[in-house]
């Protein structure tokens, strides 16, 4: 959602595979039958589906013209993902009078970063998605599902929260068993790891899963409602918690710490909270 960095951009590119050589091909449409077989015109993969969500309220094009090779398995591995989850984001983060886009599009090509929406339109890395298809890249994605979703009045949506909500719905509700945010997460980040309420993605993710848990089970929906209807103010923690969100903060902050021991080593490779942090908000994820 945010604008790409380009020197971490570059760096990531450099970092991941190598992505071969893009051959342009004609863009075939594909309507399909049923949910997730689009029907073919020729026996190659079709770069461009139209596949619907999975409750029918709209539907969602892939296009992977300008990265064929990813055809198949956005076709069969993304796409069914991305329909089932989107309506589910959609009763996640709802608001009085509001319906989330109908239409997405989502265009596969070569881009520096990872992924960005703007509106509903989002545009993922072709390198990326090939070398984290068994990774990573379907759960980039439905965080970036989650931006099209929200549609935040511009201006009045803090960065931390805009991006923790993504991560929290990503990583809490979509793939909870992949740890990305938790206190397994958390224990696995070096020793200079000091999480902050307003940290942003993973971290902002987990601050918002434990106020949910512990201070008001509402939490998600009304903090969206009120984002969506450029109400928010830091005025709305001490109206749903009775604390503040420096209140809370400090107190989600030591629980964490109590947690995870300070000067810990890593275990998983010495990927530090900051380095990581930092490059998430370089990408844009
Ligand atoms: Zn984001």
């Amino acid at each position: 959602m945010l604008p790409l960095h380009t020197n971490a951009a570059r760096w990531l590119r450099g970092a991941i595979s190598i992505f071969g050589l893009l051959l342009a091909t004609p863009c075939v449409r594909a309507q399909p039958d049923q949910p997730f077989s689009p029907t073919q015109t020729s026996a190659a993969p079709a770069p461009l589906l139209v596949i619907p969500m999975a409750d029918g309220s709209g539907s969602l094009v892939i296009d992977t013209s300008a990265a064929p090779q990813l055809t198949d398995w956005a076709q069969h591995e993304l796409a069914p993902v991305l329909a089932a989850w989107y309506p589910k984001i959609a009763a996640l983060l709802p608001s009085a009078g509001y319906s989330a886009p109908a239409q997405i599009h989502l265009a596969i090509k070569r881009i520096d970063g990872v992924a960005y929406t703007s509106g509903t339109d989002i545009v993922a890395s072709a390198s990326w998605c090939l070398s984290q298809k068994h990774g990573e890249a379907i759960g980039s994605l439905v965080h970036e599902m989650v931006h099209v979703v929200q549609q935040y009045r511009q201006g009045h949506a803090p960065g931390w929260l805009v991006e923790g909500l993504a991560d929290y719905i990503r990583w809490f509700r979509y793939e909870p068993q992949s740890h990305g945010a938790d206190l397994v997460w958390m224990r696995h980040q070096g020793k200079n790891f000091s999480p902050r309420y307003d940290g942003s993605y993973r971290v902002s993710a987990n601050f918002l899963d434990w106020a949910a848990v512990h201070h008001d089970t509402n939490l998600i929906t009304e903090v969206n409602a009120d984002l969506r209807d450029g109400k928010y103010t830091d005025d709305f923690w001490k109206q749903h918690t009775g604390k503040t969100v420096q209140e809370l903060g400090a107190e989600w902050k030591r629980l964490i710490e109590g947690q995870v021991p300070r000067g810990q080593k890593s275990t998983s490779g010495g990927i530090s909270y900051s380095w990581l942090v930092q490059l998430e908000d370089a990408i844009g994820l």
